[in-house]
C-alpha cells in the first residue's frame, strides 16, 4: 500500500528551542503529539494540519505527500 515515492523520513524542528531531528513517519496513522528530544516540549499540530510532521517536519506525512488527504481531512474514512 506503501507508495514507493513516499518519503518517509521527516526531519521535526522544534519551534521553542530549534532542536531538530529526523524521524521516520508511521504511513498508516498521523501522530499528533510529538515530544522535543532537547526542551521536552509536547508539540502538537498547528490548526489546519493533520500532524506534527505536516506542522514542523520537513516533509508532510504520507498520506499528504500521496495526495490522499489524512485522517483529519478523510469525512468517512472510517
Ligand atoms: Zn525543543
Amino acid at each position: 500500500m506503501t507508495d514507493p515515492a513516499t518519503t518517509l523520513e521527516s526531519t521535526i524542528t522544534c519551534p521553542h528551542c530549534g532542536h531538530s531531528k529526523t524521524e521516520v513517519m508511521p504511513t498508516d496513522a498521523c501522530q499528533w503529539f510529538y515530544e522535543c528530544d532537547d526542551c521536552q516540549t509536547l508539540l502538537r499540530p498547528k490548526p489546519g494540519d493533520c500532524c506534527v510532521f505536516c506542522s514542523y517536519g520537513s516533509m508532510p506525512c504520507p498520506p499528504i505527500q500521496a495526495d490522499r488527504g489524512c485522517c483529519e481531512t478523510q469525512t468517512n474514512g472510517h
